[in-house]
């Protein structure tokens, strides 16, 4: 090996080993984080599209995707708790102890739905800081490109000025899509659906569509016989057309609804980057639940 050729994969080398390694909590994140870093940052999720965010299990072979990372970037407001704060003892990452190497985005994003009493645990899983599913926001997602590649900028220098221009970008992209979101789903018209869980909270609350009935009786709760009578009666009362069933919970009560009511229209849906193999970026997702939400409507 020429001297000149040892010099320069020694570079290369040194290149690789400087950039910036970061652990998302979701694939969402992941995906908005890749917005942000592109090329100058590596990127793993710990939890995949199809899994339920709330219940990862903290295995070994997650600890060790967080031993050498730089940031951990978390969706917040007590999502990943009960998994990730074991997983950052277990991977024993000195960074990790620091508070720069730790991001979490939902208290910076003006949570919606937080509970307004004492909370005790018959209400069910609730989540006491407000809602945390806020990857369905494009205009959110754009705010919290913004925090990421601000943070990106403080622990990576160099690369500053390009993390906050992709960021900007991105937030621009989002808002103008917002708009164009919005006035579709304006002109198609569904004002009302129902869904398992509250992760389509901030979709409906961006595109204006009331999501207050859901097909758990409480958060974290499976829905029992009794409350899916009711769930009957009031998608007959309000004449709901769509029942929106996030993708990573079961079929099963969906399928009673549609014998109990056979006009519905009952749509499992992705709710993550990944949650379906097609869905590989933030926008694609959003894009894919308007489309599915034009199609109720009809
Ligand atoms: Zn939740």
């Amino acid at each position: 090996m020429t001297r000149s050729l040892f010099l320069f994969l020694f570079l290369i080398g040194a290149v690789a080993e400087a950039r910036l390694r970061v652990a998302a909590t979701t694939s969402d994140v992941a995906a908005l984080t890749r917005e942000v870093g592109q090329d100058l940052i590596e990127v793993t999720a710990l939890a995949k599209g199809t899994q339920d965010p709330h219940m990862v299990e903290a295995k070994p072979s997650l600890m060790i995707k967080l031993r050498d990372v730089d940031l951990v970037i978390s969706q917040g407001l007590e999502l990943e708790t009960a998994w990730l704060d074991p997983l950052i003892r277990g991977a024993r990452n000195p960074k990790l102890a620091e508070a720069n190497h730790l991001l979490e985005l939902g208290p910076f994003l003006k949570p919606i739905e937080i509970p307004t009493k004492a909370l005790t645990r018959a209400d069910g899983d609730i989540h006491g800081g407000g809602n945390p599913h806020f990857q369905l926001d494009p205009v959110r997602l754009g705010e919290a490109a913004v925090i990421i590649g601000a943070r990106l900028g403080e622990l990576d220098g160099t690369n500053k000025a390009q993390y906050v221009k992709n960021a900007q970008a991105f937030q621009k992209r989002m808002n103008e899509k917002t708009a164009e979101w919005q006035g579709r789903l304006k002109k198609a018209g569904l004002t009302e659906a129902v869904t398992y869980h509250k992760l389509l909270s901030y979709f409906c609350d961006r595109f204006q569509i009331r999501c207050t009935v859901q097909l758990e009786p409480k958060p974290g709760v499976p829905p029992s016989a009794s409350h899916l009578l009711s769930v009957i009666e009031q998608i007959k009362e309000r004449k709901i057309r769509l029942v929106a069933i996030e993708n990573l919970y079961d079929d099963a009560a969906g399928e009673k609804l549609k014998q109990a009511l056979p006009g519905l229209k009952v749509s499992r849906v992705a709710v993550s980057v990944e949650g379906e193999p097609a869905l590989k970026t933030n926008e694609q997702v959003i894009e894919n639940l308007v489309q599915i939400f034009e199609g109720a409507a009809k």
